[in-house]
């Protein structure tokens, strides 16, 4: 079995292709990421990080290159297909946490559980897990409106690990937050990504965050160095 849970080749995008606005943001780029391995992605605004996290966790494609996860090439797959990975090996994060406003923060780590056919009782009490191992269990029955910024984004990373996925993509997870509760909100990422034993990359403008990492790539000029 493949060790490398994500392996990027050859990716290239532009966006406005043809016209005389062109934006070219990723030249030919290759990435892999090893079981377990954590990458920090360094990149000035605009770079691009984004356009290839979202690449990445197939929520949108490459011009060229190929993409493949745990040892699967995404290239000739269904929509079906793809919603399948998406939903079941990729967790994704980002800078604002996106939860449903209207729904508890256990409910909203349910929610993407049910839509995997895992039963309401489990999908409960994995939820409430994730809840206690990011120090919120008494915080299960809150609205995200009356939560924390901090306890917003932990309840994120449950909710992306909800399907207990092989790969988590994180955009900028601590950004929005103020830097001592960033240092504790990434220091829980960090304890439940070790915890699964999952592979993440992870956007960051925060190089203090990026060096607790395994490893540091910088996007430049639409390739990793
Ligand atoms: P980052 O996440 O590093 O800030 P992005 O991936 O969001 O960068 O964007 C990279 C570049 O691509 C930027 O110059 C941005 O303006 C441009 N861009 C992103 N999305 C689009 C789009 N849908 N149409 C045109 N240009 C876009």
């Amino acid at each position: 079995m493949s060790d490398i849970v994500l392996d990027l080749k050859g990716i290239a995008k532009s966006y406005l292709k043809g016209t005389p606005g062109e934006v070219r943001v990723l030249s030919g780029l290759d990435l892999s990421v090893r079981r377990g391995e954590v990458v920090a992605l360094v990149a000035p605004s605009g770079a691009g990080k984004s356009t290839l996290l979202h690449i990445a966790g197939l929520l949108d494609t490459a011009d060229a290159g190929t993409v493949t996860i745990s040892g699967r090439a995404m290239a000739g797959l269904s929509d079906r297909a793809r919603t399948d990975v998406r939903r079941g090996e990729v967790g994704f994060v980002y800078q604002f946490h996106h939860l449903l406003p209207e729904f508890s923060a256990l409910e909203n780590i349910v929610l993407p559980q049910l839509a995997n056919a895992v039963p309401k009782s489990r999908a409960e009490a994995r939820a409430r897990e994730l809840l206690a191992r990011v120090g919120i269990a008494p915080r299960a029955d809150h609205r995200p409106a009356e939560l924390s910024g901090g306890e917003q984004q932990r309840v994120a990373f449950c909710r992306a690990l909800a399907n207990g996925p092989k790969l988590l993509l994180a955009d900028e997870p601590t950004g929005n937050l103020d830097p001592a509760t960033a240092d504790q909100v990434f220091a829980a990422l960090m304890e439940l990504v070790r915890d699964t034993g999952l592979s993440a990359l992870i956007a960051t403008h925060n190089l203090e965050l990026a060096a607790r990492m395994d490893r540091v790539v910088h996007l430049d000029n639409g390739v990793l160095h």
